[in-house]
């Protein structure tokens, strides 16, 4: 349990159904709202599900914008700009995983216009008032309530189409999210809550979805562990893993959910002595002893034959002391203090896919 001292909570408003069959209230949703004329978004590849959107929608739809990309690259939001202005669109409803709804986001930003998501993978940005944009190269990211999705259709059957390594991948990016919620420095108790409920529900269920990724159930069940962990991550603040995630995938290209499967164990690992009620939670959560947490987490990807090392996603080993070198600067909360020899030597380990060592816990 988390210690109960004193704490700020202060939870952020959403409407959330979830079911499978939900997308199908998507028009009501709208309407309720106050939307007339929504734009529907996705990426190209999901082009044909968001066509689906479109005739539910019916006449309170004024189009399809299909050409959300990673990253959301500032001209991408400036074509569906101009999409929004020329089909006068009261609403958008992003379809698809985090850069669709980033590009939603990118649009808000603009326009304050009310998003409506309907997230088909675990990344989380659905539950988030934090956008990012990447011009010239550099992404920025920051946060403004008017990007936050107002309303969020989880619907099981659409992750189901989400391939199994995918699938991994994006629900061990889910669980960062709760790992570190756990050790966050405005962590409460309602977020630990959810935080641990959100990692156990992700580590029951992934190893299953990875074997049948069209089971109803588990893809319930891990989608409500990734609708946890966005909540955490919507509510307290992230650390250490989430910094050199956005350093890795910002300055190096690394693929985003790739990226958070290596490095939680190790950043895990990393915190470990200097969060043992975190440890306690996540060993409770999976089942395995808290000195032991950041090795089950290892464990549990690499049975799922998911990324272990960056080696394995093609990093290059020389550029480890300068992505070290961005990680420590810019002071930010961390439960053990941030040394650039520290974040090092966590890097390395990561490289090399080692399994974290035991660390004993107060
Ligand atoms: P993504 O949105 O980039 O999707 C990856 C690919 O999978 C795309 O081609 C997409 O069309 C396809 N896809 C999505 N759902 C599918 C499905 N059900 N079936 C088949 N294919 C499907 O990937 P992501 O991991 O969801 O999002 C990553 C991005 O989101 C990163 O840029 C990250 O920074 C951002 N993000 C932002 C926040 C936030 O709070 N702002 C939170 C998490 C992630």
């Amino acid at each position: 349990m988390h210690p109960i001292n004193d704490f700020i909570y202060e939870a952020l408003p959403a409407r959330v159904l979830f079911g499978a069959g939900r997308l199908r209230e998507v028009r009501q949703e709208v309407e309720r709202l106050g939307g007339r004329r929504a734009l529907v978004l996705s990426t190209p590849h999901q082009a044909e599900l968001a066509q689906t959107v479109v005739e539910l929608l019916g006449e309170v739809c004024v189009g399809l914008h299909d050409q959300a990309v990673m990253h959301v690259p500032s001209e991408t939001v400036e074509a569906a700009m101009q999409q929004v202005t020329t089909l006068q669109a009261d609403m958008l409803v992003a379809l698809g995983g985090g850069s669709t709804i980033g590009l939603a986001k990118g649009i808000a930003l603009e326009t304050g216009l009310p998003i409506l998501a309907i997230p088909t993978t675990y990344a989380g940005s659905e539950m988030t008032p934090i956008w990012g944009l990447t011009k010239a190269g550099r992404k920025t990211t920051g946060q403004n309530p008017v990007v936050k999705p107002r309303t969020v259709i989880y619907d099981p059957q659409l992750v189901m189409t989400l391939p199994s390594a995918m699938s991994v991948t994006s629900g061990i990016n889910a669980m960062a999210h709760a790992v570190e919620g756990l050790y966050a420095e405005n962590a409460n108790p309602i977020t630990s809550i959810m935080a641990e409920e959100s990692i156990r529900a992700l580590a029951q269920g992934l190893p299953l979805v990875r074997q049948n990724p069209g089971d109803l159930e588990t893809r319930s069940q891990t989608l409500y562990g990734a609708w946890l962990a966005a909540t955490v991550l919507s509510t307290v603040g992230m650390a250490l893993h989430h910094k050199l995630c956005h350093v890795l995938g910002g300055s190096f290209n690394m693929p985003h959910a790739e990226v958070h499967t290596v490095i939680l164990p190790q950043a895990t690992a990393y915190n470990a002595g200097h969060a043992p009620a975190a440890m306690r939670a996540i060993g409770r959560a999976l089942g395995a002893d808290p000195t032991d947490a950041a090795g089950a987490i290892f464990d549990l990807s690499r049975s799922m034959a998911a990324p272990t090392s960056l080696r394995d996603l093609n990093f290059a080993k020389a550029q480890l002391s300068e992505a070290a070198a961005i990680a420590s600067q810019n002071p930010y909360f961390n439960p053990r203090p941030i040394t650039r020899e520290g974040i090092l030597e966590l890097l390395e380990r990561a490289y090399a896919g080692l399994r974290p060592e035991p660390v004993a816990i107060s």
